[in-house]
């Protein structure tokens, strides 16, 4: 069994970014719009800043009261769309109830858009065209290549459908010429299919769900899944006592974390497996965005000056 370790594949990726920060004329620019209050969300977006900061990323955070007007976000959107020291902007979710979050990702220029949520960047996914990339599959991408783990002509099943998870991924790993099932809640035979993986993802937010009968002897298994778990037998029964006793609660994955040892010939822990990579990816898209704006001013500027 060979553990996937994401720690050590983020690292790689930052030092790949370092010298492209170093190329630009000024330093990459990421806004992170973060609305409200919600715990989660405020962790999730300390990390991302803390990425920023240890690469000479130039980030800002807005944050805007949980009471704003879906308006009111549009504007601040707005005016991010046209600073010219912004290169990548992300609105963290989820927003508040009040607010259209489809209106307000909608609203991020695409050629901004940090997660690569945009419509026209996915679009572009679906194409293979280079665009900014939803983070966590992309990073999924990067672990499997980091550790040559064969993608084509390989059986991949991606067990979730989600926007920002599932699909973009499956589509990844198409167009590295896997041979995709995408299942969901509908699927029939769950297990069954998931048994014929060379590469299974799960993603659906479900602890521990994947058990050993989903999973082929030799299988790479990556699991996206992050939940929380507050019930301290459960805790014990997935070998996690400890880590629940000293944090008050344990993190696990979509996949049994036991079981998946003695069937998988490749697995992602949780935590530090897929969840380090998110962060990396950010990174990785906000360095691309600034790359391409500034090069779309130099040819701006270079038209200017023939005429
Ligand atoms: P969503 O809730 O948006 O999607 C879950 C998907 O799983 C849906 O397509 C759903 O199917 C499917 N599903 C749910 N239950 C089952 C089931 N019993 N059997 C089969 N399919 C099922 O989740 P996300 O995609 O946003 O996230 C998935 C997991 O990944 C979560 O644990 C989340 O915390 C984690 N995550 C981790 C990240 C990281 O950085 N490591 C980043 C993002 C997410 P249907 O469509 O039919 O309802």
């Amino acid at each position: 069994m060979h553990i996937l370790d994401g720690t050590a594949v983020r690292a790689r990726i930052f030092s790949g970014l370092k010298p492209r920060i170093q190329e630009l004329k000024r330093p990459p620019g990421l806004a992170v719009v973060l609305v409200g209050h919600n715990p989660a969300s405020e962790i999730y977006v300390r990390g991302k800043i803390k990425a920023c900061g240890e690469l000479g990323i130039f980030s800002e955070k807005l944050t805007p009261p949980e009471t704003i007007s879906t308006a009111e976000l549009l504007a601040i959107i707005d005016e991010l769309n046209h600073r010219s020291d912004i290169d990548a902007i992300l609105v963290q979710m989820p927003l508040p109830k009040q607010v259209d979050s489809r209106r307000v990702l909608e609203a991020v220029a695409p050629e901004k858009d940090a997660d690569g949520f945009h419509p026209i960047n996915v679009g572009h996914l679906v194409a293979g065209r280079p665009a900014p990339r939803a983070c966590t599959p992309a990073g999924v991408i990067e672990m499997l290549k980091h550790y040559g783990i064969p993608m084509d002509g390989r059986k991949a099943v991606v067990l979730g459908r989600s926007d920002i998870v599932g699909k973009p991924m499956a589509l990844m790993l198409l167009h590295e010429n896997a041979t995709v099932t995408i299942c969901h809640s509908r699927t029939t035979n769950l297990a069954e299919e998931c048994r014929r993986a060379d590469i299974l993802v799960a993603a659906i937010g479900r602890p521990a769900m994947v058990t050993a009968d989903y999973i082929a002897p030799g299988a790479t298994v990556i699991d996206v899944g992050q939940n929380r778990i507050d019930d301290r037998i459960v805790a014990k029964r997935l070998g996690r006592a400890e880590e629940f006793d000293r944090k008050g609660y344990a993190l696990v994955g979509d996949v049994h974390p036991i079981e998946v040892l003695h069937c998988a010939a490749a697995y992602t822990p949780v935590p530090g497996g897929v969840g380090p990579l998110t962060i990396a990816m950010l990174m990785a898209n906000t360095v691309a965005l600034a790359e391409s704006h500034q090069s779309r001013l130099e040819s701006n500027q270079a038209i200017a000056e023939s005429h």
